[in-house]
Formats: C-alpha cells, structure tokens, sequence
C-alpha cells in the first residue's frame, strides 16, 4: 500500500494538472520539498514534523497526500487544527481546488464538537421558559427563533448575528443530555445529520479538542481502531496549527469545576424565579399531576410529594451548601495571604496555586475540608433521591405516563450523573497529591455580583498520555505549524511532546523546516526604538504611547497592536484613543466586539488600529495593505507565576533543566514569530514591525528573538528618527502594493 511519490510530485510541479487547471498557480520548491515529506511519512509510517513559514503552501502539500490515499489506499486520515478560519480555508478553497483539478470524488468534511450545534430539544423546552429570559436575553433569543426556521446547518458558527454565551447554551447540544433515537427529534436533529455525513467523508476536518474527545473514546472502547471513537475509522492523522497541542491536551484532561457548574445543573433539574418554578422536576411534577388529575393512588401521592416538598428542600440546602463550601476556599485564599504573603504568588488570573503542605494549614483541615465533605455528601444524596424518584415512577406502571416523560427521565438522569462527578472532582480536590506530577488551583473571578471560585486539577506532563493515545496509535502523524522550532531547533516541541526515539521505539521521526517564499528584506522592516525603558520602569507606558503613536501615524494607521495582558491593552488605549481620533485614524479595541466581527471591521475601515491581546497573535490572515504595520508592546513571556507554568518550570528545574531557556523563552520565541507573522501574508504585502521591549536588545536572550525573524532589514533607532525611518520604507515599497490597487 502506497503512494508513487514522483508522479504525486508533478501534480505541483509546473505542467502538471494544478498549473493548468488554475490560473496563477505558481510551483514552489518548499512546498514540494514538504510534498515530499508527507507523501513519505504516508508511505513509510512517520511521525514527522514540519515548520513551514508563511506562503509555503502547506495546506497543498499535506492535504494532496491525505486525498490521494483516500482515493488510492481507501484509507481515511483525519486533519486537526486550532482555528475555524483555516477549517474553512481547507473546506472551501483548497481541497475543491484538487479535488477538481484531479477529478476526485471525494468528500471532506468539518467535524464540529456537539455543543456546536442546536438542539431542537432543548429548543422547543425554552418555548415554554422565555419568562425567564432578561430583556437582552429575549432579544437575543427573537432572532434565534427567525434563524432556526431558516437553517439548514443548525451550527453556532452559521448564526449571523451576535450571540451570547448564555443564550446559546440554553440551546446547545450536549452529548450527556441527548437521548439520541429516542429524542422526538432525533430525524431532523442537526448534529445527526452532521454525523451521518461525515460517515460518508473521506477526510474529517476537526478542531485539537475533538481529536482528543475521539482518542479518548476510542482509547475506552474495545475496538480501538475502528469505530470506537467519536469519528469513523481513520488510519492517519495530519496536525496543524501543532504548537497548541500540549496546552489544548492539558487543558482536555483537566478537571475543572466550580460553584457554577452545580449552580447551574440543579438550576436545569429545577429553579424557581419571581414566584413561578420551572426545570426538569417541576415540569416531571405537572406531568404526573395532570396524569392523576382524577385523584391520585398512594404511590402517585407519595412520589408527588416527594417531588414537591422532600426535593425542594434539599436543593435549597444543596445550594446552601455550594455557596458556604466554595466561601471557604475564598476564606482560605485570603487567610494564606494574611498569614504567609512571602509564600503567596497570586497570578495576574487571580490563581492561587494549591502546595501538598497548604492541605495541612488549620483552615483547610478544618472549615475547607469539612464544607466540601459536607457538600460533596449532599450532592451524592440528591443523586440518590433523583434515582428513588425514578424508581417510583417506574413503579406506577402507568405507560400513558412513562411515554410523556421518557425524553425528561433521561435529562435527569443525566443530570443525576453530572451531580455524581462534581461530587467525585470536589473529593479529588481534597485529596493528597504529588507535585511531581499534578499541579492545583484555586481561580476566583469576579462576575456580576458573585466571586466564581474554580478548582483546577492539571497533569504536569501531558506527553504519556500523547504517545499512548495518538503518537503510538497511528501510522503517519504529521504535526506541522509556521512555528514549530524555537532558536531554529524542534527540541523543545519534541521534549514537550513525547517525541523521541527512547519513547517511541521503532517509529521514524523527522523533522523539516522550510522558510517562507517571500522577500523579507524588501517586504518588512524589524524596528527597535532604543529610547523606550525596560517595560518595568514607572515611564514604559508613557514612552510606549508616544512611540505608537508615532508609528501608526507614519502608517496611517492599518496596524496592529499586539499586548499580552488586558490591563496594559485598556491603560494605552484609554491613553491613546482621543490622540488617534484626531490624527483621523480609526482606534479599535478587542473586546468591544465579537473576534469575527472586530477583524471585519478592521480590514473594512482605512486607518484602522487595532488593539488586541492573545487570540490576534495568531490564526489571523490579513493580506494587503489593510495591515501595514504591527506593534509589539511586550515580548510575550507567559506569566511566571501562572501555576501550571510554574510547576512546569519548577519541574523541569528538578531534573536538572534551565526552566527559563527550556521553557519560558522557547514559547515566548514561538508567540513572538507568530505576532511577527501577522504582517506579511503575500508577496505584494510590505510593512513596518515595531518591538517596544528594550529586552529584545539589552539582555542576552534578545538576539534569539532577533535571529528567529525571517531575513529583513532591521533598524535601531530613536524615537526622534522613527518617523523618518518609516516615512522612507513606506516611500520606497509603494510599488508593492501599488500594482495590486
Ligand atoms: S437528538 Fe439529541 S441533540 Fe438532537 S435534538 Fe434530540 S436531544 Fe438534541
């Protein structure tokens, strides 16, 4: 079984059927060398990794092999990414333009996780229960009600309007709440249908969090490599976007939960606003009462009862007891940090790392460990009750009965096992642990009037579970990125990862880098102001702001302003925004708007600039002149004293390790070339990339930042002659842009 690589190869070369069949399509060497790599990693069962640099075309040269051993090895492989857009990128424009150039007929399909779709239960449940909607909600909802007559696709991402999380996890679909063939709505549901097509497919296009679902399912299953998992069988795996991969793993297996989560989940078994009850009890109540509504034999009253007086009164002590056990996590946060503040490093995230020897402090082996027993106990016998309360029902023997309320059974019991796992994670929380190989929080954020206290349980390392799971499963894993090496070495994804040869005895892994087509030295210039202080100076802000300013008016704006906290982001902006509305430019701030819709705006209004932290680092394609210069406010080190990158850096410390250049920096390197990455997306692209962070230049570590930037021109210069600087590079690249108005 295999692919004949040459004649592959001339599919991309020029003559061959893509040159003739689109116009403009122009071979490149990179590209076919990665062409290459996949076709053999497919051939020969490699693990291979690949940095291709923006404008490689490497979408082409890992999608050709995976359609091609479709249709020839009739061999499914499944493509993972981190982002929508470039889902959609592969959907829409990439795999149509080979399938028809090579006349294949073969599908590929984008696989959504099921809280993407619209459950039509769930929906015709909140017909009866829009009372309870807050005005914005009702709006909200008045224009769900128009789009769900209109849709085919019943996906989140096809609503055309903006739509709270709130709302829509009123209609979401949840695996754990769906009845499936037994829903009254199961023929027309959505995600069914979804499934149902992606049987058929060839390629599945998924995001990194369900390509964990599915090998976590399928780990579970008996039948491991065929059906399973969540997706049908599949015999290769391409990962994109790769250098999310261990933080969405981490992220996936860890157990999370807060006051929130019960809050909610007996707000859905039953809650009571200004004066009128509603949820899956109550409604179970009205039922059995309309059943009887001749008079009721001692069961029915006994079970009615039950569900009227014996229920509500211990929800309203469950929920008591929530709020009293989550308090005194609170309570112990703000005790350590009276009693021990030299031992206390909060994180900018209000987290609160949890040490074995914090569990022996007075506090939590008294009120923390009592009011989470306690709690945890109450919410075992709620559980219990729900399943007495289901046991009475089935014993009325009334089938007129059990038909009305099977789809509700099934809610509350899946909301009973829900309870059960709170109570599981809360004891977990308790527990003793090792900080050689779990790390532990406790996250407390403000919302609306109440302090949501989370409790977070992560493994340290995430890569036994890579290797058991994905790495050692499949026949060919290509994990590919624009960043995948850092000081031009895959060392650090590999260590991170799992991959090595000890690990993972018999398997090929290679590793390839291709840099990006583009002419770098004419297209981009690297600028450093020499004048700015080190971003721990009282004047940083300040002196940041006038470069900014200075900057964004040299290129009349269509920039980006990339921070790596929100507190700086709204300080600047809050300091900058009248100063560029009378320099006539257009100041943009992420979180005023959806991502989707601020990135439209953006690349619609001329002399735009656009503030915004993490998520605008990266997966982001603006081509042209829209985006002709973008800022570095800080070189973008995750927080120190975030607990998981603590932990971490503390245990590659104890094996001997140098956790800053190990750890720290190389992420920092991979964020910083994404950022960089940003501006130039085509050859016709040209622009200014300014560093704000003198450290990129005072200290030692600096230069790796430097040498990680494609081959341009870089200036150090002061803020007096930046203006000049940039003036002259705007001059001297128009013709690039020119030819493409
Ligand atoms: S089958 Fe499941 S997801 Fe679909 S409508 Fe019914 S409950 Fe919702």
């Amino acid at each position: 079984m295999g692919l004949n690589v040459e004649s592959v190869l001339n599919v991309l070369k020029p003559e061959g059927p893509l040159s003739i069949c689109l116009k403009g399509f122009e071979p490149r060497p990179a590209q076919l060398a990665m062409l290459r790599n996949v076709l053999e990693a497919f051939n020969q069962k490699k693990i291979c990794l690949i940095e291709a640099g923006t404008g490689t075309g490497k979408s082409l040269a890992y999608l050709l092999p995976a359609l091609l051993w479709a249709a020839e090895c009739k061999e499914r492989t499944v493509i993972s990414t981190h982002t929508i857009p470039l889902q959609e990128q592969l959907l829409k424009k990439d795999i149509p333009m080979i399938t028809q150039a090579l006349r294949l007929d073969l599908q590929a399909v984008i696989v959504k996780g099921m809280q993407n779709y619209l459950c039509l239960k769930k929906f015709a449940d909140m017909q009866f229960e829009q009372v309870y909607l807050s005005p914005k909600e009702l709006q909200e909802w008045q224009k769900l009600v128009s789009w769900k007559e209109g849709t085919q696709e019943g996906s989140r991402s096809s609503i055309p309007f903006p739509l709270s999380n709130t709302v829509w996890e009123k209609v979401a679909a949840e695996s754990d709440l769906c009845s499936k063939s037994q829903c009254p709505f199961y023929t027309q549901c959505h995600f069914f249908k979804a499934r149902q097509q992606m049987q058929h497919a060839q390629l599945l296009i998924v995001n990194h969090h369900l390509l964990f679902t599915d090998l976590v399912q399928r780990a579970q299953s008996k039948d491991p490599n065929k059906e399973g998992g969540l997706l049908p069988a599949y015999g290769r795996v391409v990962i994109d976007e790769a250098h999310h991969i261990e933080d969405i793993a981490t992220e996936y297996f860890a157990s999370n939960i807060s006051q929130l989560h019960i809050l909610r989940t007996m707000g859905r078994l039953s809650s009571e606003k200004s004066g009128k009850v509603h949820g899956h009890l109550p409604q179970l109540r009205e039922k059995i009462a309309s059943n009887y509504s001749r008079g009721m034999d001692k069961s029915a009253r006994s079970l009615h009862q039950k569900l009227s007086i014996d229920l509500p009164g211990l929800r309203n002590e469950l929920i008591k007891e929530a709020h009293e056990a989550f308090d005194t996590f609170c309570s112990f946060v703000k005790s350590l940090k009276q009693n021990q503040p030299q031992q206390m490093e909060e994180s900018a995230d209000n987290k609160m790392r949890l040490f074995p020897h914090h569990q022996k402090q007075d506090v939590w082996q008294t009120a923390v460990t009592a009011s989470v027993k306690k709690l945890a106990a109450s919410l075992i016998s709620f559980a219990t009750a729900l399943t007495a309360v289901l046991q009475d029902l089935k014993l009325l023997k009334n089938p007129t009965l059990e038909d009305q309320t099977r789809a509700t059974v099934f809610e509350i019991n899946s909301l009973r096992t829900r309870l059960e796992e709170y109570a599981l994670q809360l004891t977990n929380f308790l527990s003793d642990f090792s900080e050689a190989d779990k790390v532990r929080w406790i996250q407390m954020q403000q919302l609306k009037t109440m302090i949501v206290t989370t409790l977070v349980d992560a493994d340290l390392d995430i890569s036994p579970f890579l290797i058991d799971y994905l790495f050692s499963k499949f026949a060919t894993i290509v994990l590919c990125s624009a960043t995948l090496t850092a000081n031009r070495q895959f060392d650090f994804y590999k260590q991170r990862l799992g991959l090595s040869h000890q690990k993972l005895a018999g398997k090929q892994i290679e590793m390839h880098t291709y840099a990006s087509p583009f002419d770098f030295k004419k297209q981009q210039l690297f600028l450093d102001p020499t004048d700015i202080p080190e971003p721990t100076s009282p004047h940083f802000i300040t002196s940041a702001c006038e470069a900014i300013v200075q900057a964004v008016r040299m290129s009349q704006g269509n920039a980006f302003v990339l921070f790596t906290s929100n507190s700086m982001l709204n300080s600047m902006f809050e300091c900058l925004e009248k100063r560029l509305v009378d320099l006539r430019l257009v100041p943009l701030r992420q979180g005023e708007e959806d991502r989707k819709q601020l990135l439209d705006k953006f690349k619609a209004t001329e002399r735009s600039v656009l503030f915004a932290t993490s998520s605008f680092w990266e997966g982001i394609d603006v081509a042209g002149d829209a985006l002709r210069c973008v800022i570095i406010v800080k070189l973008p080190f995750k927080v120190p004293s975030d607990p998981l990158i603590q932990a971490r850096s503390e245990q590659i410390a104890k094996k001997g390790g140098e956790p800053f250049s190990e750890y720290l920096l190389p992420q920092a390197i991979v964020k910083f070339k994404q950022g960089c990455g940003r501006l130039i997306r085509a050859k016709s692209d040209r622009g200014c990339i300014l560093c704000l962070d003198s450290r990129i230049r005072t200290k030692k570590y600096g230069k790796l930042f430097l040498d990680s930037l494609p081959d341009c021109e870089t200036a150090f210069v002061t803020q007096a002659e930046l203006p000049t600087v940039m003036k002259e590079f705007y001059r001297k690249t128009h013709f690039l842009v020119a030819g493409t108005r």
